[in-house]
């Protein structure tokens, strides 16, 4: 969309300095703007940082009517009312936790006709679960007031995103309203199935599409095996490069967060934990804490992080898996915004795979922020929800076990964005420790494995059937008799990781599935391996299975011992 002049352009740019402080637009602002202006609907695709609310306050600023913008959490609301009003723009916002004589007041106002408002913020259940609020916004539309509809955090439409809100599903009555109101989209993140879920329930037509690269160069990708020793890494890793400097470190328990903050604080850091079960006020306190650089090290579930708009944050570290590379991404995007260096560590372990995909059959994850209204039973309950989350979450164990391909690659292919890997100039892990790799075929391996799956009963967890591949006589082995078994040993050629990533592919791929035997919350979860005959059946029929290797891994041929 067109970046030249429109009768708008002279006050956009007086207004951008003067009202907003800023020297230029970054880019696609201006064409967001340009678009949103002439009365398009827009669809916006910017990474986090990238500048999204310029791309409405500012047109809300020069244009006669009110912007109404649905944003899903009030902490964020807050913090964009306090800026304007600061800025001298007039703004409000309502929410179903306020007090009725305050809501009252800004209906009120909505109703006079000088309203003073440029900007009304609501949450999304005040559209779905409120016809009162419905009705101010037709008055407002049949006095021509109603300006424009920004829809902040999109993807929370989809189903298929990893953060959908049941809520947003209602915002497709906006459209159907007040067909002629230009609405604005916004997302830092959306598939290609996403956004087209999006532009479907918003009823956006002929909607213009804008999307930049999500690649953050600044920020160095790296994923380090999780082990025992996990917290004196941690510790180890923030000392040798991030002394004192600012970070969140993102945990999957409530327990855990307070554990890793506990650890950290006796090692000496200034550090603080944040989650759902705190009360507001704690919660609130925390965050204070930490912008005004009281407190370095957050501790925190995905419930910290929207709308966290602390410009130097050095490293962001996942103490354990996350959810989906699309929550991963922007996670890690909370780092940097300032464009300066920064890292995002990720410590993996198989085993809290497994405890994650149990935590979200029970529904016990926390989900980033909670809105009022919010109906968590909902997300639990439908079994294609749970489909779409263990799928996202495999995903993300893929790009754990991947050692061999660039991370911004692998990530950016998520988000149907195709990278050269050479532009990322060594600044992840794989980038920089692999020159070579080879392309092997594991076919053969996959089915030795699968047989032995079966020769074991399906009973077996992963790591008891890797152990009688590579001809372990362990007590529990001998306890089976396992080392009679003819594929006892029939991968001892075999590093250990690279049969396991040959195990876990089979997984992830579907061949095998695991099933969860029995867990207890916060301690271990086990769990076992059963043949998924129906892909299995595939891999008899020809299918061959290849994996990349670092090239100083020896290509190997199964069943033939180096001995
Ligand atoms: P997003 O919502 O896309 O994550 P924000 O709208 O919060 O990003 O903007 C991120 C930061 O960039 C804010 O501190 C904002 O003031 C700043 N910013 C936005 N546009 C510009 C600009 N044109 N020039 C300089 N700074 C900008
Ligand atoms: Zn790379």
């Amino acid at each position: 969309w067109s970046s030249r002049d429109f009768p708008w352009t002279k006050e956009l740019e007086v207004n951008n300095k003067k009202v907003f402080g800023n020297h230029s637009f970054r880019p696609n602002q201006r064409e967001i703007i340009n678009a949103t202006i002439s009365g398009c609907d827009v669809f916006v695709l910017m990474p986090t940082g990238g500048g999204k609310s310029l791309t409405y306050q500012l047109p809300a600023l020069i244009r006669r009517g009110i912007t109404l913008v649905i944003s899903p959490l009030v902490s964020l609301i807050q913090d964009q009312i306090m800026h304007l009003l600061q800025a001298n723009i007039p703004a409000a916002y309502l929410s179903a936790n306020m007090e009725w004589t305050e809501q009252l007041e800004i209906l009120r106002e909505l109703n006079s006709d000088y309203c003073k408002y440029k900007l009304l913020y609501v949450t999304p259940e005040k559209i779905a679960k409120s016809d009162n609020l419905l009705r101010h916004l037709e008055s407002l539309h049949v006095r021509e007031l109603l300006e424009r509809i920004v829809i902040d955090e999109a993807h929370c439409v989809s189903q298929w995103g990893h953060d959908f809100r049941p809520d947003y599903q209602g915002l497709g009555i906006l459209k159907q309203k007040f067909p002629n109101t230009p609405v604005l989209a916004l997302t830092a993140t959306a598939t290609a199935s996403v956004k087209e879920d999006v532009v479907q329930a918003l009823g956006l037509v002929n909607c213009i599409i804008f999307r930049q690269s999500f690649n953050r160069q600044n920020l160095w990708y790296s994923v380090i095996p999780k082990t025992k020793k996990c917290l004196e890494d941690i510790d180890k890793f923030i000392r040798e490069n991030h002394f004192d400097e600012c970070g969140i470190i993102y945990c999957l328990s409530r327990m855990d967060c307070e554990k890793v903050a506990e650890k950290l604080q006796e090692c000496g850091h200034k550090c603080a934990f944040y989650h759902a079960s705190m009360d507001p006020s704690q919660r609130a306190s925390v965050q204070k804490q930490w912008s005004k650089d009281e407190i370095n090290i957050i501790c925190a579930t995905v419930a910290f992080g929207m709308g966290i708009n602390k410009p130097d944050v050095r490293f962001v570290i996942h103490h354990s898996l996350p959810k989906s590379i699309e929550g991963y991404h922007q996670e890690c995007g909370r780092a940097g915004r300032d464009g300066q260096r920064a890292s995002c560590v990720l410590y993996y372990s198989y085993s809290d795979y497994i405890r994650v995909k149990h935590m979200l059959s029970q529904g016990a994850i926390e989900q980033s922020p909670i809105t009022p209204g919010y109906n968590r039973s909902n997300m639990i309950n439908s079994g294609r929800i749970l489909e779409t989350n263990t799928e996202n979450l495999q995903r993300m164990v893929s790009y754990c076990e991947n050692d061999v391909d660039c991370r911004r690659l692998l990530q950016l292919a998520h988000f149907g964005e195709k990278f050269d890997c050479s532009a990322c100039q060594k600044t992840c892990d794989n980038c920089l420790k692999i020159t070579n790799f080879i392309e092997k075929d594991v076919t053969e391996i996959a089915k030795q494995l699968v047989e032995l799956v079966k020769l074991t009963g399906q009973r077996f967890s992963s790591s008891h059937i890797l152990e009688v591949y590579r001809g372990s006589l362990s007590q529990m082995v001998k306890k089976h008799r396992h080392e009679t078994l003819s594929l006892h040993g029939a991968g001892k050629h075999l590093a250990k990781s690279e049969a396991s990533r040959i195990l876990h592919h089979l997984v992830i791929e579907d061949f095998l599935m695991e099933e969860v035997k029995k867990s207890d919350f916060y301690g271990s979860v086990s769990s076992i391996l059963k043949v998924n005959e129906s892909k299995v059946r595939n891999l008899v029929a020809g299918q061959r299975i290849i994996l990349r290797f670092p090239s100083s891994v020896k290509a190997s041929k199964p069943g033939k011992s180096d001995a």
